[in-house]
């Protein structure tokens, strides 16, 4: 059920919309928007019987939701959400781009890449402190330690920290160093961990699943907006196909299709999303171009050096050829991609 109230209602007629569902055992997400505030339900086994807020003041509409997602859908929120990182703001019009290293090696590796970051104009900068390798003797990560590496990023270089979590303590040391806590591609389905995401006031960055449909992806971000956070980014990172000229398949076609839906914003991956280095310029201009929010892309200062993800490591110079780039693809379609959903 979806409570739509009129765009003249007052705080206390929310108030008491919210405090009708608490009494029906269930809870109410009230997500305010440009012209009207809705509040989602969630908890319930059944359908909700609309009679009970139908004829309450200040409620326009009382909708029976047929879809299997409420909180990320359109239908609750019309308008775009934009999502604050730290300083910065992710949806909502402008590129965003974060970058940095695959993972956090050494201060010296990091800083490096923060300066190209930084004097690319770009917000937000990445770099895993926990790894989820396919072997258990590839490097992990560097642990806390990386992530106090990281938050010296921001002081120095008042760049945003976006890094992944692998499991709860992960997200509880990602809180407490960084600006975004990133949900990685093998755990978009570790339902507990979305949970416990979704019960942290620190946005998420989603990565979809290798093998995730559009609705299993909408559906994990639903969880962890069932919880009360409603800060979630989804991202598209490639799928596994059959085909195998890439590491995956960016599947761009998904931008679109999350536009349609979702109020949430989407960027992409096309370092994860093709595993080389001379794709990931053409697909990153590719992804501006069908509309994505924004970019998350692999810098190393040497590329054949590291430690992970090495082949699709773009170097500074590479990576700031590339901002320039799909700035202008953006300024060309910018708000024309949101026209066409
Ligand atoms: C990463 O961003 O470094 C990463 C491991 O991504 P994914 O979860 O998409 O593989
Ligand atoms: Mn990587």
């Amino acid at each position: 059920m979806l409570i739509v109230m009129k765009s003249d209602a007052t705080r206390s007629d929310i108030d008491r919309v919210v405090e009708i569902i608490k009494k029906l055992g269930l809870r109410g997400h009230e997500l305010p928007g440009e012209s009207r505030t809705a509040i989602g339900i969630t908890g319930n086994k059944g359908s909700v019987d609309p009679t009970h807020f139908e004829n309450l003041t200040g409620v326009a509409d009382a909708i029976r939701v047929t879809k299997p997602y409420k909180l990320i859908s359109k239908d609750l929120r019309p308008e775009q959400s934009v999502i604050k990182v730290g300083n910065g703001f992710i949806g909502g019009g402008d590129l965003a781009i974060i970058a940095g290293p695959c993972a956090v090696e050494n201060p010296g590796q990091v800083f490096k890449v923060a300066e190209a970051v930084a004097a690319s104009g770009a917000k937000f900068f990445r770099g895993g402190a926990f790894k989820p390798r396919t072997s258990p003797y590839a490097f992990q990560g560097m642990g806390e330690d990386g992530l106090k590496i990281l938050s010296e990023v921001r002081e120095r270089f008042d760049l945003n920290i976006v890094t992944e979590a692998m499991d709860e303590h992960g997200i509880d040391l990602v809180e407490k160093y960084g600006d975004c806590i990133q949900i990685g591609a093998r755990n978009m389905q570790n339902f507990s961990l979305l949970k416990y995401a979704g019960r942290t006031r620190k946005p998420v960055l989603l990565k979809r699943g290798l093998s995730a449909t559009l609705d299993e992806f909408l559906l994990a971000a639903e969880y962890i907006m069932a919880e009360g956070n409603y800060d979630v980014i989804l991202c598209e990172r490639g799928i596994r196909t059959f085909s195998d000229h890439a590491r995956n398949t960016m599947d761009l076609s998904i931008v679109p299709a999350i536009r349609r839906l979702s109020h949430l914003p989407v960027i992409v991956d096309p370092s994860h999303g093709t595993g080389h280095n001379y794709m990931v310029n053409p697909m990153a201009r590719a992804g501006v171009a069908v509309g994505a929010d924004g970019l998350i892309i692999e810098v190393h200062p040497c590329p054949e050096e590291a430690l992970c993800d090495g082949a699709q490591a773009l170097t500074p110079l590479q990576y700031s050829e590339l901002v320039d780039q799909v700035r202008k693809i953006h300024d060309l379609v910018g708000e024309k991609t949101f026209a066409q959903v």
